[in-house]
């Protein structure tokens, strides 16, 4: 009898320590995967079927609730909900600080803004047969298939000969998150043949913008024109633009000299070329040096 009693104490201790160790491991188990899901931080959140703000959106998510990030693409992370549903969404939507880290340009989004188009023609040669809005979507469809081929995610403002208002250009940068912004143009002097060469331009000095312009400015070498360096420009799609911008004029469309240069394919594949050299710079952290032409600040 007093054995069997020893043994049922013994037996009731046991169970109570392996209950304990039960309890624990799961309360273990639900703080590690509460540490691993993130608060929603923002208004704005919802799930989406792709990585991208214009695909399907399949349901909003309440400011507040968690989520775990499985995988992420460009400014995207898949994520699983408390209540098991799986979608995209875009980093900004969790919190502002939030980012996937961008360190080469096989993970960045960039928006391409080919300068005019459609009913703005945008300057013209000095016969009056060339324009502008031509070359503009020539250079920036180059860049696109270059940056594409480097593994980039690229947004066009426009593909084709379409009229795009100014105000729609940043807007497209902002929407899709971009983490560069590069718009084309060439340039028009007051007189014609009397003024030549390339500027690199920004707006903002503080938001990458200008960095992002020296380290193009600086890889845009052996061009055969002048570099005019890199200068601050009161453009609106560059001021209006909340991500890291810059506009390159790429020469005078009337100087008969940089017309040639321009309309030469060769010229073409270099400007293209050293605008892919910097912007993989820039998102390697890089700050190079450029010729500065106007320093505001
Ligand atoms: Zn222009």
């Amino acid at each position: 009898m007093k054995e069997n009693n020893q043994l049922k104490v013994e037996d009731t201790f046991g169970f109570l320590w392996i209950l304990l160790l039960c309890v624990a491991a799961f309360l273990g188990y639900r703080t590690f995967t509460y540490m691993q899901q993130m608060p929603i931080e923002t208004e704005d959140a919802a799930l989406y079927q792709q990585p991208s703000v214009f695909a399907h959106k399949d349901r909003d998510l309440a400011k507040g609730s968690r989520v775990k990030v499985l995988k992420h693409k460009y400014n995207w992370v898949y994520v699983k909900t408390n209540e098991d549903q799986y979608g995209w969404m875009g980093t900004w939507m969790i919190n502002s600080k939030y980012q996937n880290p961008v360190n080469n340009l096989s993970e960045a989004t960039i928006v391409i803004d080919a300068g005019h188009g459609g009913a703005d023609s945008g300057a013209l040669s000095t016969n009056g047969k060339k324009e502008e809005k031509t070359f503009t979507l020539r250079y920036a469809k180059q860049l696109q298939s270059k940056l594409k081929k480097a593994g980039a995610r690229v947004y066009m403002t426009r593909d084709s000969d379409k009229t795009v208002s100014l105000s729609k250009r940043p807007e497209l940068a902002e929407k899709v998150h971009a983490d560069a912004f590069i718009s084309f143009h060439f340039d028009s002097s007051p007189q014609d043949n009397s003024a030549s060469g390339y500027t690199t331009y920004y707006y903002h000095k503080d938001n990458g913008s200008f960095r992002l312009a020296k380290d193009i400015n600086s890889q845009l070498t052996s061009l055969g024109l002048d570099n005019r360096g890199v200068d601050f420009g009161n453009f609106l799609v560059l001021r209006d633009n909340t991500q890291p911008a810059v506009l390159l004029e790429s020469g005078y469309i009337n100087s008969d000299r940089d017309l040639s240069f321009i309309d030469d394919s060769s010229y073409e594949n270099k400007v293209t070329n050293d605008v892919v050299k910097g912007l993989q710079l820039y998102f390697e952290g890089k700050d190079e040096n450029a010729l500065i032409a106007n320093d505001p600040n």
